[in-house]
């Protein structure tokens, strides 16, 4: 009898041991990812002019399986001037630690010229479109800019010591700015159809309402992307639910909606290199 007790009790001990050491193990895993798991961000050294801005991003790509394609600064600078500065800009896909020198346009001027930098901070955004996921930085702007202009790094350099593998060219795309840029001048008869381009101006007044007659929409019978595609994510920027730009090439999606065949011809106007093709449904 007293053997059968000291065994239970013994057995309890154990199980008991187990599960406490569960515990403490599961408390400094959590820990450990807290302290050396968070992904970090670097200000490298930029190659392009006072537009370009250089960075390296690393996180744990086996815990958080990402690719990330865009980079978003935010200056707030409620004391200074300019009061607050939004830039955006898009490059090809990582899915491992690496590097990247992106070019925000003008914009990108307005916050290395900042003034009165006291209480300004900088917000920046690293983000996978394709997962929705956002890591966030935050910093004073004169840390930033230190460090900025400090850099000695470029993004080549850490690719290569973080063996980032490129597995394709890396195509930027600066999609969001305070300051617009110049419509490119060119003699082609082929131009962008957007509403700040002098050429189709009447055509968004008359969408607008202003009395000329409106484009009106048709549907699409086939949309196809020929070879040529250069990943540079424009045609996904303007109508996601058609397009869905890969690691390397465009496809589109099986239940894409072709009834709206204007947004259609938007990204095939937009794309560089002219690989959107689409029939009009009868
Ligand atoms: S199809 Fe054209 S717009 Fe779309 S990703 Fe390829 S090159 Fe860019």
């Amino acid at each position: 009898m007293n053997t059968t007790l000291i065994a239970m009790g013994i057995a309890c001990l154990v199980v008991v041991g187990l599960i406490v050491n569960l515990g403490v193990l599961s408390l400094l895993s959590g820990a450990f990812h807290f302290l050396f798991g968070q992904p970090k961000f670097d200000i490298l050294k930029s190659e392009g002019g006072d537009t370009s801005f250089a960075f390296g991003f690393r996180w744990n790509n086996a815990r958080e399986p990402a690719k990330f394609d865009k980079i978003r600064l935010r200056l707030f600078n409620p004391f200074g001037s300019p009061s607050q500065v939004d830039v955006v800009s898009e490059f090809g896909a990582k899915d491992s630690d690496f590097g990247a020198d992106v070019n925000f346009g003008p914009g990108f001027k307005d916050i290395l010229s900042a003034s009165g930098l006291d209480n300004s901070t900088m917000e920046i955004e690293v983000v996978s479109q394709k997962s929705g996921i956002t890591h966030y930085f935050k910093m004073k702007t004169r840390k930033f800019l230190e460090t900025y202009r400090a850099a000695e790094q470029t993004a080549t350099e850490f690719n290569d010591k973080h063996g980032y593998v490129k597995t394709k060219p890396v195509y930027q795309s600066v999609t969001q700015s305070f300051i617009a840029d110049a419509i490119p001048e060119s003699d082609k008869p082929k131009a962008l159809r957007i509403a700040s381009n002098p050429m189709f101006a009447a055509e968004f007044a008359a969408g607008a309402g202003a009395g000329e007659a409106a484009v009106e929409n048709f549907s699409v019978a086939k949309v196809w992307i020929e070879d040529g595609c250069i990943v540079c994510n424009a045609c996904e920027g303007i109508f996601p639910e058609v397009f869905d730009v890969t690691e390397d090439n465009c496809v589109i999606r099986p239940d894409a909606p072709l009834i709206d065949g204007l947004k259609i011809l938007e990204a095939a106007e937009a794309c560089p290199t002219e690989v959107i093709k689409f029939d009009k449904a009868n």
